[in-house]
């Protein structure tokens, strides 16, 4: 059977058989926790991993606590390199992301993508909640991506998922979510970089709202080398 025709629970049981070194990143995000809730269900071997940028919304940290309370699961948590931030904050004051994008990236950089690739190293499967309704950008991806410059496979199990079929799962199960989707927020990431949308928008259209470009992402799915 193609891996397409799968649901997306069969998908990851498939990646889990499949696959050894297995990693997922989680941000917490309801796409997230419906994959964590999976992996705890069936014990699957995967690990799970999280970035804290040290920007997050309380209301990520309170998800955050209340999933490890719910589950026994380990969540291992990767942090930017304490002198390095400490070098940019010094020199470019603490919210330089919204001065230029230039620093915004570096921001990224330092908070995110390095703490990544710590994270990846030495894994051979990367999944990720990402899905194609969250942007036009996101819409063209395949199921599996093989990453030369990694070294790894990157897997999206809720690609074609719709985010109706999430909240109908996070409501059945009774799965922790973070409490900013009740006030309009619908990609969630730092505090200081997403706010709440508008009906109509893109569903990352939050992220960095004072961007003009239409393809915003921290460079998270864009990685060259680790
Ligand atoms: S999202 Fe904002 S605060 Fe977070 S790492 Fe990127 S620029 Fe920095």
């Amino acid at each position: 059977m193609e891996i397409k025709n799968l649901t997306w629970q069969e998908k990851l049981e498939f990646a889990a058989k499949n696959f050894s070194g297995a990693t997922f990143s989680s941000s917490f995000s309801i796409e997230d926790q419906v994959i964590t809730d999976f992996i705890a269900e069936k014990n699957l071997p995967i690990e799970i991993f999280t970035l804290d940028t040290g920007r997050l919304p309380q209301e990520t940290y309170d998800v955050w606590q209340r999933t490890l309370e719910k589950y026994s699961l380990k969540i291992a948590a990767f942090y930017p390199d304490a002198e390095e931030i400490s070098d940019f904050v010094n020199r470019e004051g603490i919210n330089a992301f919204y001065q230029n994008k230039e620093l915004r990236l570096n921001c990224c950089e330092i908070r995110k993508i390095k703490p990544l690739q710590r994270a990846l190293k030495g894994k051979n499967l990367w999944i990720s909640g990402l899905r194609k309704e969250h942007s036009n950008a996101r819409a063209t991806k395949d199921f599996f991506e093989k990453d030369e410059a990694l070294n790894l496979t990157k897997f999206y199990p809720l690609l074609e998922v719709s985010e109706e079929e999430l909240w109908q799962k996070i409501q059945q199960k009774n799965i922790p979510f973070n409490r900013l989707y009740k006030s309009g927020y619908r990609s969630i990431g730092c505090a200081p970089c997403t706010r709440a949308i508008s009906t109509g928008e893109e569903i990352r259209a939050g992220r960095w709202w004072w961007e003009e470009d239409a393809k915003k992402e921290c460079g998270l799915h864009n990685l060259k080398k680790i």
